[in-house]
């Protein structure tokens, strides 16, 4: 079950910039609306954002964001 689906990802010299939906684990009929901007020379995370509870109230990265990240960045960061 695909549980990734992205909107978008853009790629500049600097930067991966990413949108997406990630369904919950807990409930597979909702998914989070997730961003992303990813340091291409580290391959940190720089900004992101997730429509979920868990960002929403401790701000701070959730498994939503990071399955975000895992896909955009399985060829690596590298320009
Ligand atoms: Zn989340």
């Amino acid at each position: 079950m695909r549980s990734v689906v992205l909107k978008y990802v853009r790629r500049t010299p600097r930067v991966i910039v990413a949108e997406g939906f990630v369904r919950s684990e807990s409930d597979p009929r909702r998914w989070y609306n997730v961003f992303v901007e990813i340091d291409r020379r580290t391959c940190t995370v720089l900004h992101a954002r997730c429509t979920c509870d868990d960002f929403y109230y401790r701000k701070r990265l959730c498994k939503h964001i990071y399955a975000l990240y895992r896909e955009v960045t399985k060829y690596g960061c590298a320009p």
